[in-house]
């Protein structure tokens, strides 16, 4: 597992940084966002330091489809039976602020239209 002592995801997933966790695998951890954008906002969180979707390879495959496959479980578990947003912010230009890979779902009021 490869990990970065100065990353603030990281130390949330070693414990070090609290947060409040929803869910925790072999391969990923998911935990309420700290300054949540609707109802409910998750961070879904590879336990692998990966800086971005540019960082990804083959040999990602499988955790990428783990954390998307995982994605509609947590929007049932949370009660968001009509529907949810996924975001994932890559680069500063993107609107990356923490760089360890991440999805966000939103949900539970006024998401509608584009998404923008
Ligand atoms: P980004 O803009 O990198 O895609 O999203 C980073 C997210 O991490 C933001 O939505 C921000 O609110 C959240 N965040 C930043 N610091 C913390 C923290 O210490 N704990 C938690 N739970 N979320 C954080
Ligand atoms: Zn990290």
């Amino acid at each position: 597992m490869i990990t970065d002592p100065d990353c603030l995801f990281c130390k949330i997933i070693a414990g070090k940084t609290p947060s409040e966790q929803v869910h925790s695998d072999e391969q990923v951890v998911v935990f309420k966002d700290i300054n949540p954008k609707a109802p409910i906002h998750l961070l879904i969180v590879p336990r692998d330091h990966i800086i971005s979707l540019n960082e990804l390879s083959v040999r990602h495959d499988g955790l990428m489809g783990h954390m998307i496959r995982l994605l509609p479980k947590l929007a049932k578990e949370q009660g968001l039976n009509n529907g949810f947003r996924t975001i994932i912010n890559t680069g500063p230009a993107g609107g990356q602020i923490v760089f360890h890979l991440h999805i966000h779902l939103l949900g539970g009021s006024g998401l509608g239209g584009t998404g923008f």
